[in-house]
């Protein structure tokens, strides 16, 4: 049986530091606030949105919500922002994403204050995550499975991790964030070969590629520790991830369950970002 590496008990302890400075913060008149930009009603959207607020609310953090048309021309969208860079009283902004397809979805990105851009979606702050500087945040489900591992104590400095997945949400920056704390890390893709083998040379693996139920036995074996960053809802209506967990469970030494493991920590790890957005604005 595997230990479970819950996202509540990290979601908790991250709270009791959280409330404290949300606190100081409101005590030197200063609100910390996020924007919510949502353009339509996709139900993936909102879901984050309803996530995002609770978890805001639960922690003293205001939110702002900007809801935009989901045919709002790049000019609607970039003067929304422009407005959101501009206001002193909001600190940071998490933008529903994909847009849609009309839209320059990347200029768009670019155009968030790098010091507002808590979900680290602008070049600039990529720019950060990979060249160490403390200047931006990292994407923020990138920093839970980070949080996940640190929180559970797990050896990472000279471990081999392997990271399945490079996108610029998740995998590539986990992998960054990885290498940062002296990990080896081993960054799959869609080509990789043999990848059930690779998998079994790992210390840990963080598995964010975006197919259910993908990663079984043959991936896995003992002493192992999983990070299982997907969300997906199966034929029975149920939230699962990339690792079909009946199976990994009984192999491994630990492993994040779905739901309730990196989902819960990204929202907390969202709020960090906010409060450390509103503290360096309040400092300057
Ligand atoms: P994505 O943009 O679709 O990227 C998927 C990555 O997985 C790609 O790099 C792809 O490789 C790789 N991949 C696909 N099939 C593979 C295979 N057979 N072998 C090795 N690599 C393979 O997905 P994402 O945005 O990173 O999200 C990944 C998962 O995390 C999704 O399930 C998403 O819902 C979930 N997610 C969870 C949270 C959370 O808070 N828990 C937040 C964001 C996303 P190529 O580059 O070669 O195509």
């Amino acid at each position: 049986m595997a230990t479970l590496l819950k996202g509540k008990p990290v979601v908790d302890h991250m709270a009791v530091d959280l409330r404290s400075r949300i606190e100081a913060l409101k005590s030197r008149g200063v609100e910390p606030t996020l924007a919510l930009v949502r353009m339509g009603e996709r139900p993936d959207d909102l879901s984050y949105e309803r996530t995002a607020k609770k978890r805001a609310a639960s922690l003293g953090l205001a939110t702002k919500p900007y809801v935009l048309d989901d045919l709002a021309p790049q000019a609607a969208v970039q003067a929304t922002l422009q407005s959101i860079n501009y206001d002193k009283t909001v600190h940071g902004c998490l933008m529903f994403r994909p847009l849609p397809s009309f839209l320059d979805e990347k200029a768009l990105c670019n155009m968030l204050s790098p010091e507002k851009d808590i979900d680290g979606i602008s070049l600039a702050s990529l720019a950060s995550v990979f060249t160490d500087s403390s200047d931006g945040f990292p994407p923020c489900t990138a920093q839970a499975c980070v949080e996940i591992l640190d929180f559970y104590k797990i050896p990472l400095v000279g471990r081999h991790v392997v990271v399945i997945g490079r996108s610029l949400v998740v995998g590539k920056p986990a992998a960054m964030m990885l290498d940062r704390e002296n990990a080896t890390v081993t960054l799959c893709n869609s080509r990789t070969q043999s990848l059930p083998d690779v998998c079994r040379e790992a210390d840990v693996v963080v598995v964010a590629m975006g197919r259910m139920g993908f990663i079984g036995a043959e991936h896995l074996r003992a002493g192992q520790v999983v990070v299982d960053v997907g969300i997906h809802v199966n034929e029975e209506g149920k939230l699962c991830g990339d690792v079909r967990f009946g199976e990994a469970e009984p192999v491994v030494e630990a492993i994040t369950p779905v739901p309730g493991g990196v989902g819960t920590v990204t929202t907390s790890v969202l709020v960090s970002h906010v409060v450390e957005a509103a503290e360096k604005a309040a400092s300057e």
